[in-house]
């Protein structure tokens, strides 16, 4: 899954997506792989940074070679494939990650598994998840033997905050355009950190809000128009929202920017998707509000082209405003925007099928060694064998070298926890909640995730577990790190 080297007893590969960290392995890989159609027309047109700026060289996509080995599969149909000796009927199901983004659900006579991939579980996807008709029985009273979850947001590293409230994209996007709004209407916007897919739903609601068309490179162009008979995000960007022609357009994603073009002309304001607000994006969005304003002394400053500037005392001198009917408004903005869960988003969507085992999508020794267990993040929530988590014993073993003992009988008791209500406020009620999280880990406050105002979403850790971990301290086997989890059907 996701990962692509032959060795015994692989007999095929599927693949959740089209993002560069899940093809590892991929051009030399000679088995089938499955995946859904927009995927696959994407795979086969890719190309990497260097081979798109090199626009004297028609160069053939380095995946193209691979049509008669991918392999699509309908959505949302269960479909029987052969690997190996086994029969295993497969069903995808849309991901909310990027165009083409699926989970796999596995199912053999004996057996069934859910591969999360790469998933923005919002509610709203949650709750499309279990009132989808082949996972409704999971959801309602048969056993669901494993998720393979997407954890990127379940565990953070000593310094941040260790859980982030991330709200549901939507909402986040409509309140940066409802700011934009506010700008003079010759204002140029240019999206950073939007070269990969992902951010289709932002091209949609300015379309929605602006009837303007948003100016993308050729290449992306390209792709949309692939799988615009698969996939109806694309087929919408392709129809109404997106153009290849940069001279019309106030909105820009492009690849290479036309920012210099842009900056000659007009003020341009530059629009970053974040996770992680730093406190100075909190004073910056709340310089946007002439209420706010009273402690902001504005000076004249440095401008790149003939339109005056201003900076903030007491913030960086690259933070710049613009001066529109006395007010000040920033010359970059970042604003909310994830393609993977927040932990609350996890355990919601866990919760929601109480498998009998979770293993992470990625995983390392060192975050194992920190707590980032199985138990630790999702044992409330499963209904897990008396022995607990192979994963765990896994890691485990590569701490202390315990042999990994067999699955016992699934426990009849199911503990009882209910994240489905989750609801999330505007922006500034869950910057406020990251950053009390991260001003306690940064001025020597209660590093104790436990005890954190959403302490009742977090399972207590595995003290016996806790312990021996932390009286090892061994160094790490280079090959644990980061390692993919590959999921081997036999
Ligand atoms: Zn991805
Ligand atoms: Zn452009």
């Amino acid at each position: 899954m996701d990962y692509f080297r032959e060795a015994a007893e692989i007999y095929a590969g599927f693949l959740s997506h089209c993002h560069e960290d899940h093809l590892d392995g991929l051009t030399t890989f000679n088995l089938p792989v499955y995946c859904s159609d927009a995927t696959k027309e994407l795979i086969l047109r890719l190309k990497t940074r260097n081979e798109r700026a090199n626009t004297q060289v028609t160069s053939t996509p380095r995946f193209a070679h691979l049509r008669s080995n991918l392999v699509a599969l309908p959505m949302n149909i269960p479909t029987k494939v052969s690997v190996g000796k086994v029969e295993v009927k497969v069903t995808l199901i849309e991901a909310n990650h990027c165009p083409g983004s699926v989970m796999f659900l596995f199912e053999t006579s004996t057996a069934s598994v859910l591969v999360t991939g790469d998933i923005r579980a919002e509610p709203w996807v949650v709750n499309s998840f279990i009132n989808h008709p082949f996972l409704i029985p999971y959801a309602s009273c048969k056993p669901l033997d494993c998720i393979y979850m997407d954890t990127t947001f379940a565990y953070r590293n000593n310094g941040c905050p260790p859980y982030l409230e991330i709200g549901p994209n939507g909402p986040s996007v409509e309140e940066l355009l409802q700011l934009l709004e506010r700008y003079p209407s010759d204002t140029r916007f240019v999206f950073n950190k939007v070269g990969t897919l992902g951010y289709e739903q932002i091209w949609i609601r300015i379309w929605a809000r602006f009837h303007e068309k948003v100016h993308i490179d050729q290449y992306h162009l390209q792709l949309y128009q692939a799988i615009m008979d698969f996939d109806s995000t694309a087929r919408q960007l392709v129809l109404n929202c997106v153009t290849s022609d940069p001279t019309a357009a106030r909105f820009h994603a492009c690849s290479p920017s036309c920012r210099d073009y842009l900056e000659s002309s007009s003020y341009v304001v530059y629009l970053s998707p974040v996770v992680d607000f730093h406190p100075l994006d909190v004073k910056i969005l709340q310089s946007t509000y002439p209420s706010h304003q009273k402690g902001f002394k504005l000076v004249p400053g440095l401008s790149t082209s003939r339109l005056p500037v201003y900076t903030c005392q007491g913030l960086p001198a690259y933070r710049r405003y613009m001066l529109h009917n006395g007010e000040y408004f920033p010359l970059s903005l970042p604003f909310y925007y994830s393609r993977h869960s927040s932990y609350r988003e996890t355990t919601h969507l866990i919760n929601s099928f109480q498998p009998r085992q979770v293993y992470p999508c990625t995983t390392r020794l060192e975050y194992y060694k920190n707590g980032f267990s199985m138990q630790d993040l999702f044992g409330p929530y499963c209904r897990t064998a008396s022995n607990g988590f192979r994963h765990d014993q896994e890691m485990l073993s590569q701490v202390v070298q315990v042999p990994i003992p067999k699955e016992s009988p699934v426990l009849a008791h199911r503990e009882s926890s209910d994240s489905s209500n989750s609801s999330h406020g505007s922006i500034l009620e869950m910057l406020c909640h990251n950053l009390k999280q991260a001003a306690a880990s940064t001025t020597g406050g209660n590093h104790d995730r436990y005890n954190s105002p959403n302490a009742k979403h977090h399972p207590r850790r595995a003290p016996r577990l806790k312990r021996i971990v932390a009286s090892r301290t061994l160094s790490v086997d280079p090959r644990l790190r980061a390692k993919r989890t590959t999921t081997i059907v036999k």
